[in-house]
């Protein structure tokens, strides 16, 4: 069964088509740059790459010329779009709606319009993708994984703010989670890998976003982000956790309007606000060359994410492994060994030279000594994405 994974974003479609359940990847490619000039199409097929420049104005017209390139006699893996029996739909935010993956109606349409509220840079472009392919794909089943359903088992005593009861029941304010894709992703491969029939374990994604999963038995029961994905770690521009009365300092006394907060926390804090790069390949390049900040950076970024295995090492009473993954995750083997130093008190110990081979499989980075298992797990949100489709409709 060809299942086409679609992650739409505000200017972007990222696409996937899978053979499912054999897991055979056929084609990925990323249209970029949508409503500009120069939007930029790249397309991955038997072992070809291609990289075409276009005027995109649209979803509608990026998703076409994906098609287009589906289709091609020579570069396509497709004859017809109704060779695509199913379209898998990646949607950040589902509030409290959704404990499952979805087949889409109207009323999830309507749903996923009404949570745009709460991720405003999101949920509209994903809601576009959507529209737009099924028109496209009229034969296919369209189903929809949203990031935050596999934090619905986030207990009361973690989701809840404390504040007035009713800013949760009427207006939903509470913890939602993101990422839950890749959280769900890697840790069901590091319960397969660790042999548990019962399993205490982090996830730490660390790509542009940030965050942590505390991982009991294969269900989320906390997580670093929260009502939208600005709290906890330290991000490329965002700043995760401050003390809110910082923006009432910056709005009474230094003048600043809420958007101009807002633009500050968003898109100028985290490692871009401390260094003035947002990239950790070029932090990391500044700090070995004794950049004072950049260094102070890094300390900063691992330690917050120390700060949070502490705490659910503590909400779990205990610990069998942690999981790094995603672009820093994966390759940054200095967060890694910066975040694990001095964990010996919860048996997290590195090794060093383990830590800093690389690889694209999962792999184990901890020392024989070590209690915790440290592992390294590429995340691969469409094919979380592809199998929960797949089950969902076969
Ligand atoms: P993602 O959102 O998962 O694609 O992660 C993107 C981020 O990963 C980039 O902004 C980089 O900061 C980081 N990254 C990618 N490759 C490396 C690398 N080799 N070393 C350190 N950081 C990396």
């Amino acid at each position: 069964m060809k299942i086409l994974i679609i992650n739409s974003g505000s200017s972007s479609i990222k696409f996937q088509l899978m053979e499912m359940p054999s897991e055979t990847l056929i084609c990925n490619g990323l249209v970029e740059r949508i409503g500009y000039k120069n939007a930029t199409i790249s397309y991955k097929a038997n072992g070809d790459n291609l990289h075409q420049t276009h005027t995109i104005e649209t979803h509608r017209q990026g998703l076409e010329r994906v098609v287009e390139l589906l289709l091609d006699p020579e570069k396509g893996v497709i004859t017809h779009t109704n060779d695509i029996k199913v379209v898998g739909h990646r949607v950040v935010h589902g509030g409290n709606s959704f404990s499952d993956t979805t087949l889409i109606t109207a009323e999830v349409k309507e749903k996923i319009q009404e949570y745009a509220a709460l991720a405003p840079l999101h949920n509209p472009g994903n809601l576009e993708g959507i529209l737009v392919a099924e028109e496209i794909f009229p034969a296919a089943k369209q189903v929809v994984v949203f990031d935050t359903t596999f934090h619905q088992t986030i207990p009361a005593k973690a989701k809840r703010y404390a504040i007035p009861t009713s800013l949760y029941e009427v207006h939903g304010i509470q913890v939602y989670g993101f990422h839950g894709t890749s959280h769900q992703f890697v840790s069901e491969k590091a319960i397969a890998y660790l042999g548990l029939k019962s399993s205490k374990i982090i996830t730490i994604h660390l790509g542009n976003g940030c965050s942590m999963t505390a991982v009991l038995d294969g269900k989320s029961i906390d997580h670093s982000l929260g009502f939208t994905p600005s709290n906890g770690l330290i991000m490329g521009s965002r700043s995760g956790d401050i003390d809110h009365a910082i923006i009432f300092h910056l709005v009474n006394h230094l003048n600043y309007s809420l958007d101009e907060v807002k633009t500050l926390l968003t898109n100028q804090s985290g490692m871009l606000g401390l260094t003035g790069h947002m990239d950790l390949r070029d932090i990391q390049a500044e700090a070995e060359n004794k950049n004072k900040e950049c260094q102070l950076a890094l300390s900063m970024n691992a330690y917050r994410i120390k700060k949070y295995i502490g705490a659910y090492t503590a909400a779990m009473n205990g610990l069998d492994a942690i999981v790094f993954t995603a672009g820093i995750g994966e390759n940054s083997s200095v967060i890694r060994q910066l975040a694990c130093e001095d964990l010996e008190v919860l048996g997290i110990i590195l090794d060093s030279s383990k830590n800093d081979k690389r690889s694209a499989e999962l792999r184990e980075i901890n020392t024989a000594e070590s209690k915790v298992k440290i592992l390294v797990i590429p995340t691969n949100e469409e094919l979380e994405i592809a199998k929960q489709a797949f089950e969902l409709v076969e």
